[in-house]
């Protein structure tokens, strides 16, 4: 085999609940993860050295030396084996970077399932799994995709029943935000305003509307923690969520630390109107309908 291609989604947080800093710098978190149909493609091609090129409309953003995430999850992977392999990847980014969608993890997950795959290794998913929850606490999810719930720093993972599509539009923006910064706006506005926060617990109401595949239900329930410091460092997206409010979204929020804005559709239809009208009100860079959940990381 000279070559596989795998395929990875990325994700929108329904539920993000942040729970206080821990000594170690971490929080602990819940988070309800639910993947779309955005996706990344990572390619692996047989090389003697360990090497990444990226493709797309935010190819100059992704690095393209060890601070790559897929190269990381390639070396990682390689150790993991014991032996010195090489692979040349490709990655052709539909995700938007630093964009809330996990589009760096996503990436890492591919380049697990094609290193895999490619060098013949035949680890069960368990085994990616544990390798993935090493790289980052999203990897784990884009390798499982669907709907799941987080805790911990998000990478211990339960997989969730839940019936039907979601349709969902998401405005992507203009430049990313930096996860790290957005988290410590988080802490820091915490601070300021003395809010007393309590151990974060999963949403009974919204874990029933992902059952039963009720989107007016979702739109009602959806949170993100993060919001309010996302929108601190990016004043514009208040103005986004409440363009897409007015023009009928069933519920509107950051996706994960943003700046990405994800908004919930009744139905298709309804979606690819929302698309149009947000793109078209100009408080975004484009607006794209998708559907959720989405597969996670699969061979093509
Ligand atoms: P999350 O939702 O997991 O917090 P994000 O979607 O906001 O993450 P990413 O797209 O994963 O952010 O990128 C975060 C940073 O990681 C980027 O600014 C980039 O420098 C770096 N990075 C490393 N590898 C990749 C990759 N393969 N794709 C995108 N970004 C990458």
């Amino acid at each position: 085999m000279s070559s596989v291609t795998v395929r990875v989604p990325a994700k929108v947080n329904v539920q993000l609940s942040v729970g206080p800093l821990r000594d170690d710098g971490y929080h602990d978190l819940v988070n309800v993860f639910h993947a779309v149909s955005i996706f990344d493609e990572v390619e692996a091609r047989e090389s003697e050295l360990v090497k990444v090129g990226v493709e797309g409309e935010w190819a100059d953003q992704v690095p393209l030396d060890d601070g790559n995430l897929a190269i990381q999850a390639a070396r990682a992977l390689a150790k993991h084996a014991g032996r010195g392999y090489g692979v040349e990847l490709v990655i052709r980014k539909a995700i938007p970077v630093a964009g809330g969608m996990a589009g760096g993890s996503a990436d890492a997950a591919g380049a697990l399932v094609a290193c895999n795959e490619l060098w013949g290794l035949g680890l069960p998913p368990e085994d990616l799994m544990e390798i993935a929850a090493d790289l980052g606490s999203d990897v784990p999810f884009s390798l499982l995709g669907g709907t799941a719930v987080g805790t911990g720093r998000g990478e211990q993972l339960t997989g969730l029943e839940t019936n039907g599509t979601f349709h969902w539009v998401f405005a992507i923006a203009d430049g990313g935000l930096s996860t790290a910064k957005v988290y410590a706006e988080c802490d820091r506005l915490r601070e300021a305003t003395g809010e007393a926060v309590g151990w974060p617990q999963v949403s009974e109401p919204l874990l029933t509307a992902l059952r039963t595949g009720d989107a007016h239900a979702l739109g009602a329930v959806l949170t993100n923690d993060l919001q309010p410091a996302a929108l601190m460092l990016r004043r514009s997206l208040a103005r986004t969520l409440e363009t897409g409010r007015e023009l009928g979204a069933l519920g509107a929020i950051v996706s994960g630390s943003g700046p990405t804005c994800a908004f919930l559709a009744a139905d298709a239809g309804h979606a690819r109107d929302l698309a149009i009208s947000l793109t078209a009100s100009a408080v975004c860079h484009t607006a794209a309908p998708t559907t959720g959940p989405a597969p996670g990381a699969h061979l093509i």
